[in-house]
This record gives C-alpha cells, structure tokens and sequence, in this order.
C-alpha cells in the first residue's frame, strides 16, 4: 500500500520503518530539515533499540523515503498517517495547532479520495474538528480517522511488529478494510483488532496512558508508606503483583513518572473532564502526587546534608526518563540537576543515550563523564535516576575508590540491600529499609 507519515519523531518514523517493513511503499514528511537531511543520508535521528536495522533495511530496499515535500507525499499516499505533536498548551489541554494545521495544508493539496489517519493522542472529538478543517477547505471527500499509538519507547519495534491490539475509531466501512488490510501482518498472531467509533478510540488511549499513571503513582505512595511503617516495598509489590486482577508490571516504586505522554495525557484528561463539568478527583491526585515523587530523591539528599550541600559535588546515573531510549522530556533526572545546582552544589552526569540531549538544556552547567565510572571521581555521593541494565551490576569495590563517601541515594531500586549493607554502603532507596 502507498503510506504517508506526517511527522518523523519517536511515533512517525517508528510507524513508518515498520510499515515499510511488511512491504509498503512510505513517504515520510517531516518541517525539521535537518532531521530529514540526517534521514536521508541514512543516520537514525533518535536512538530506538532494534530501529537502525529496519531503517537500513528499508531505505536499502527502496520502501521509506524521506521528504519535506509534503505535496509529493499527499500525491502518493492512499493512507496518511498524521504523527504529529500535541503539547500541553498553557491550560494543560492538547494543543491541536500542529494536528489542525497540517490538515489544512493536506486538504489544500489532496487529489482524491484518502484516509487520514490520527496517531497522535488527541482529546475526544479531534476526529470531528479535523474532518471540519478538510470539509471547509476541500470537497474531496476523505475519511478522518483514530489509531492512537500504544507503543511504548525502548520496545517501540517490538510493539508495533506485535502489537497487543490495534484500535481504530471509524464509522467508514471503506476505511476500516484498508486498515484492516493494511494491519494484518501485524497481528497475524490473533491480537485484536477492536475497531470502535473515533470518539471512544480518541477516549481509549488517554484511558490507557492515564490509568497506568495511576498504577504507578499508587505504588509510589504506598513505597512512601513503607518507609514510615518499616515495611519493605519489594516483598509488598511481590506480594500484590502475583494476584492476576493486579498483575506484576508497572508497580515498581520510584522518582515519578515522567516522559513525552504520562505528564501531558493525565493532565489532558484532567482537563478534558474539566471541560465537561466533570471532576476527574483521581488524576487530579495523581498529578499532585507525582509532582511531590519527584522531588523525594533530592528531599532526601537535602535532609541527609542538612541543607547544606553548596560546594559539593555529587554524581548522577541516568538522564533519560527511562532505560533504552534517549528521550530526556519531563525526565525526573532533570529537576534533580535543577535542585543541585540551585543549592550550589556540581553535577557529573552519565547516561549511555540521554547525554546529547542534556547537554542542549544545560551546556556546561553540568560536567559529562565519559562512563559511570568517570561520573563518580571526587564525587561525595552518587544519585540514580533511570534503570539502564548497566547500572544494575557494578563494580562496587571501584565506586568505593571513586567516591569521596560511600554514599547513594538510589530513584530507582537498582540493588540488594543486603549486598549494600556487607559492602558497607549508606544506601537510601525508595520504600525500603534505609542502610546507614
Ligand atoms: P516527536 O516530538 O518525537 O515528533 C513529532 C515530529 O513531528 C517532529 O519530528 C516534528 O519536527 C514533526 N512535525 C511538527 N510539525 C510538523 C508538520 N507540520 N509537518 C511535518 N512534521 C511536523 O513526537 P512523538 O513522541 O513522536 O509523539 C507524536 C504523537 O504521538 C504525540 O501526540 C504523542 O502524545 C503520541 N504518542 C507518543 C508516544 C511516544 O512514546 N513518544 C507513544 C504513543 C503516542
């Protein structure tokens, strides 16, 4: 099939590589020049575990092209696919400007019949407000429909190869063959495809993104409660997770949730229902809960120093909001810089993919190590802020000579404690005994 991607971001170029990996023919379209020149000269934009080999593969193959010119894009594509961003405006609702707008210059270059397909998570009713924007600029006729993503970053390939569903919001029965047609390879395994009308799909995906904020943020206050109660949060998250109604995954406490979609989708949500006269009291508590996660490490580091912490140097492992990806938004690790740095103290930084990024927001306010290893010299405590597997089992013995103190304050609950303890650590972690 003939696809266009409007968008090459963490969702767009995933969505358009693994298209073009079951043999369709994709444009993708992006306004960044030089992530489309970058593109076309065969560098990946974004580090996404598993996509170099199918970008490669696919540009190779003559199956993704990768453009600026949008009309070439709309002339060749039977589907589009809109990946486009939807940032919190200043209100906490979506800011559709990037969705409306690109659908008016679509509609201004359209030649015939297409389907316009919405990836990006929009609030209810963006169906409706695009398929206004191509009514009153084109007399095409077009199907405007939802497929929200659910891939997740880091695992993005896998999800969209193996997806545990694809949901379609539509009423078009000519739309929903061609996306049916378009999906089969992917769910060949017996997934559903739950195909739904746009509204619900439109509800779906801030449902879903909304009630694992939820989860999260509901094991991180019961991991503040540990502390107070002296109870150990791993054996009460094992003890949880194994009844099936709960489930294992998404109870591991830690420094908030962060990223490109929780922060913005609970709080889309929020004010979605606001819109509607609903109080939606949950995600309004679950937004003010997480905002206090996230200030837990550097509050206990506060506390540790007495407040004092001007003219110390202190280490950080993990910038990104979490493992396997490079995307650093609303990432914990960065109120943690902003809180040392204010009090006056130094940060050496050290993430495997994050680095890059960090370094645009705050230049040479913070030192970057080489390795974990580099991050730790003369440091007088090191903070962990993201779960990278490389951090999971160190050198413990050359930390020690690194270290001016044995010192760490752990966002995310990477080690035994009573390794720590034999190792003769001070080792405060979240929801669990603190070592000292
Ligand atoms: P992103 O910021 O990584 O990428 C967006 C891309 O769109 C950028 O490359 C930008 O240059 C480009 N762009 C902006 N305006 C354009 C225009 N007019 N024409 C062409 N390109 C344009 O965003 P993302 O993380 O891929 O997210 C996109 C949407 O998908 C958002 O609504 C997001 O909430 C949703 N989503 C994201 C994820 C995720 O994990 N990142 C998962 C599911 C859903």
């Amino acid at each position: 099939m003939k696809i266009a991607v409007i968008g090459t971001g963490y969702v767009g170029l995933v969505t358009g590589t693994c298209l073009a990996e079951t043999g369709n023919d994709v444009i993708c379209v992006d306004i960044n020049a030089s992530k489309i020149e970058k593109m076309q000269q065969g560098e990946l934009p974004i580090y996404e575990p598993g996509l170099e080999l199918l970008f490669h593969r696919n540009i190779q193959q003559g199956r993704i092209r990768f453009t600026m010119d949008l009309q070439s894009a709309v002339e060749h594509a039977e589907i589009i696919f809109m990946a486009l961003p939807t940032p919190p405006g200043e209100d906490g609702a979506a800011d559709l400007s990037y969705i409306l707008g690109a659908a008016k210059d679509i509609a201004a270059l359209l030649t015939g019949y297409k389907v316009i397909v919405n990836k990006s998570t929009v609030p209810v009713g963006t169906a409706d407000k695009v398929k206004a924007v191509f009514e009153s600029h084109t007399s095409i006729a077009v199907d405007v429909i939802s497929n929200p993503e659910f891939l997740r970053e880091g695992v993005a390939v896998e999800d969209f190869m193996k997806p545990d569903r694809v949901v379609i919001g539509t009423s078009s029965e000519r739309a929903k063959k061609l996306m049916s047609e378009l999906y089969a390879p992917y769910v060949r395994q017996g997934n559903p495809v739950i195909f739904m009308d746009e509204r619900s799909a439109e509800l779906t995906k801030y449902a879903a993104n909304s009630f694992l904020a939820t989860k999260i943020t509901f094991m991180n206050e019961i991991a503040n409660l540990c502390e107070l109660v002296g109870a150990d949060v791993d054996a009460v998250r094992k003890g949880i997770g194994t009844d099936e109604r709960i489930g294992k995954r998404f109870l591991f406490p830690g420094i908030g949730y962060g990223g490109s979609c929780f922060p913005k989708d609970v709080q889309a949500l929020v004010k979605s229902a606001d819109e509607h006269e609903y109080n939606f009291e949950i995600l309004k508590s679950v937004i003010t809960v997480n905002e206090k996660q996230k200030v837990i490490l550097a509050d206990k580091l506060l506390q540790y120093y007495d407040n004092e912490i001007s003219g110390k140097h202190f280490a950080l492992w993990g910038l990104s909001f979490k493992p396997e990806t490079d995307d650093i938004r609303e990432a914990p690790a960065l109120y943690l810089i902003e809180t040392l740095l204010k009090n006056g103290a130094s940060v050496s930084v050290f993430d495997p993919e994050g680095q890059e990024n960090v370094k645009s927001i705050f230049n040479n306010r913070i030192s970057y190590a080489e390795n974990q290893y580099a991050a730790l010299e003369g440091a007088d405590a090191l903070l962990i802020a993201t779960e990278w597997s490389l951090f999971r089992n160190p050198d413990f013995e050359k930390m020690a000579e690194l270290l001016k103190e044995k010192v760490i304050f752990d966002g995310r609950n990477l080690f035994e404690l009573e390794k720590m303890t034999e190792l003769g650590y001070y080792y405060n972690s979240i929801g669990r005994k603190l070592i000292a």
